[in-house]
């Protein structure tokens, strides 16, 4: 029986990491749904396709968007983008693209594709509560915002200050949280772990505590 885990939680909760070596460890596949949006993201930036643009424009820019994922990074069209998805004008411009209701259809009708025929696990921000709302399992990872941005700071991808970081952080979740369509938000059934004092190993063994036996051979 294939089975999803569905792991979401703000910028910097420690998702990717976790999700990526949870899914080595439980020998499954890791979606990380985040590099969807920001794939996406690029592709507009580069393609002059702004959030004042019509749907009509949209779609057909959708339509010329193929992605694909090997060895866990993300290919666009043909080419392997995952080192160029991180970088502040990327970021920033995801907060439009993924509130956009043509995008997010898209893009959740893939990302439902791709985990339909194997065991799973899946990050990002509304993957309990919209895209896998029968998930076997369910975490919502939190941490406090200066432990995020510090996270963040460290990942050296960005050419802001930490308390720029920081502030950048409480705007994208805040945009995050409060937009109409799929907001972030914990589903009712997953269960919170707040890692701000964890390390890594010991949010896998919490999540893993919370397992089935038979999922965790
Ligand atoms: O996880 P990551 O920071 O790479 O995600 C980038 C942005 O994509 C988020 O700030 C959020 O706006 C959006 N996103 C989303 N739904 C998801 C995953 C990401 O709206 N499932």
């Amino acid at each position: 029986m294939t089975y999803i885990i569905a792991i979401d939680g703000p910028s910097g909760s420690g998702k990717s990491t976790i999700s990526q070596k949870l899914a080595e460890i439980l020998k499954i596949e890791y979606l990380n749904t985040g590099s969807m949006y920001r794939a996406v993201s690029k592709y507009f930036l580069d393609n002059n396709i702004k959030e004042n643009s019509t749907e009509n424009e949209i779609s057909i820019a959708l339509n010329k968007i193929k992605i694909d994922f090997i060895n866990n990074e993300i290919y666009l069209n043909g080419e392997n983008i995952e080192s160029l998805i991180r970088t502040d004008l990327v970021t920033k411009n995801t907060s439009w693209v993924s509130a956009n209701k043509i995008i997010r259809e898209n893009l959740v009708a893939k990302q439902r594709q791709i985990a339909s025929t194997k065991s799973f696990v899946v990050d990002g921000r509304d993957i309990g509560t919209v895209v896998f709302p029968n998930a076997k399992y369910k975490f919502y990872l939190t941490a406090s915002t200066k432990e995020r941005a510090k996270r963040r700071f460290l990942q050296k991808e960005s050419n802001l200050s930490i308390e720029e970081i920081e502030e950048a952080l409480i705007k994208r979740d805040l945009y995050d949280s409060s937009r109409a369509i799929s907001p972030l938000k914990k589903a009712d059934d997953a269960l919170e772990i707040d890692n701000s004092k964890q390390s890594i190993e010991q949010t896998l063994q919490t999540i893993i505590s919370y397992m089935d036996k038979e999922d965790v051979l």
